[in-house]
């Protein structure tokens, strides 16, 4: 079993890997510093003869200032500013677009240097100053589950450590929020849901290189418990996420027999719902205070009858969870009803009853098509235009 799971493991990071996004270097050669590890930063410096504490401070500078001139970083002396600026640069994703929905949600239209293009999303929390940045990891999805917009949009490529570091950082460049406040003060933009775009599992490598450049303490410094990673049930790859990252994890669940979850998250066929709850059981870290989140995206007689709620029940004992019940965000063209407010809530009370936390998710940004599930980019056409 656990042989099959690693030649299965290494099968899906052999073919993430084809979808790889160019070399974060520009047209005249200077290479990207935003989403090197520290190790790759250290052997950077080290090919200019520079020491590791060199490193250090350029993390500092990067990650907890969020200067992006070399000129700022005034504890480097002057000559030394001037080669690293030859050399290297530190970037942002140019926001081709930005737009702010009446419930203040925004959304911002990231384009890489290739064109390419994914969408991230903030969502501040109307009755304190906090909020959820929702990051994208994939340039569309292989996956095409029935209710999501991205899945219309077929994989173009996956996204780099960069990229994913970038749309956070640029969110916070948006609102003016560095220095990277130290861990126990309030933050604006105070958690990250891998929720955006893609599927995270299928990019494993470059999302964790990046949430591990968003944990490190002496930079942006968001903890863990802060971040929170959503699957659709790569069920090979969540035991690593959760040894490697420890991130909180969220599973789109949505169905509660193999026969309709096979139809609407054809992920299952490969990875069927046994198998997925198996893994939820065996995540690392997974307590009464750390719940796994299942997401249940409500599609109106489809799978929101009252023995649905119940067989929920039943599928998840013995998992610590809570349940996001999700109304369905539509799109243009898209195939379902969300399901009425009553039988939400009947649906609820159901999983109340029984003692799980199953808060009824509020749509937020609709007007401006940035609730979940409504995420899509023009990527896809740009590259036929190319080839
Ligand atoms: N690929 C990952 C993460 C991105 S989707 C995953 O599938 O988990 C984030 C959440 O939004 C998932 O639970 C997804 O199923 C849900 N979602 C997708 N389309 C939706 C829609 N139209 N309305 C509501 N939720 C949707
Ligand atoms: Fe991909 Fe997630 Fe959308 Fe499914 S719900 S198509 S896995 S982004």
């Amino acid at each position: 079993m656990s042989d099959l799971t690693s030649t299965e493991r290494e099968r899906i990071l052999a073919k993430s890997a084809l979808f790889n996004p160019p070399e974060a270097t520009l047209p005249d050669g200077r290479r990207e510093l935003v989403g090197l590890s520290r190790e790759e930063l250290v052997a950077e410096l080290a090919a200019l003869g520079e020491k590791p504490f060199r490193a250090k401070q350029l993390w500092h500078w990067i990650y907890h200032q969020g200067v992006t001139d070399f000129a700022a970083m005034t504890s480097i002396a002057g000559p030394m500013r001037a080669k690293l600026a030859e050399r290297f640069t530190v970037g942002r994703p140019e926001a081709a677009t930005v737009q702010t929905s009446s419930d203040e949600t925004r959304k911002w239209l990231f384009r890489w240097r290739d064109g390419q293009e994914v969408e991230t999303v903030y969502i501040p929390d109307r009755h304190a100053d906090r909020g959820a940045v929702c990051i994208s990891t994939q340039v569309g999805c292989t996956l095409s589950c029935r209710f999501c917009h991205t899945g219309t949009q077929k994989l173009v490529r996956n996204l780099g450590a960069a990229e994913i570091v970038g749309q956070f950082m640029a969110a916070r460049d948006s609102y003016g929020e560095w220095p990277s406040p130290k861990d126990d003060q309030p933050r604006l933009l105070s958690t990250i849901v891998v929720m955006g775009m893609g599927e995270p599992l299928y990019n494993y490598e470059n999302t964790a290189k990046a949430l591990r450049i968003i944990m490190d303490g002496e930079g942006i410094g968001l903890s863990r418990r802060r971040i929170t990673l959503s699957t659709s049930g790569v069920v090979p790859m969540m035991d690593r996420c959760g040894q490697e990252l420890g991130v909180n994890l969220a599973v789109s669940l949505h169905a509660v027999t193999d026969e309709l979850r096979d139809e609407i998250v054809p992920l299952n066929r490969k990875y069927p719902i046994k198998e997925l709850l198996d893994a939820c059981r065996r995540y690392p870290g997974a307590s009464n205070a750390r719940r796994i989140t299942f997401e249940y995206v409500m599609l109106r007689g489809v799978n929101d009858s009252e023995a649905e709620a119940r067989e929920l029940v039943r599928l998840l004992q013995g998992i610590p969870a809570k349940i996001n019940l999700i109304p369905f965000n539509p799109w243009p063209g898209s195939p379902y009803q969300t399901s009425t407010y009553e039988q939400t809530a009947s649906f609820a009370a159901i999983l109340n009853d029984a003692g799980y936390s199953s808060p009824i998710r509020r749509p937020r940004g609709r007007d401006i098509l940035a609730a979940c599930g409504q995420l899509k980019t023009e990527s896809e056409r740009v590259r036929r235009a190319v080839a």
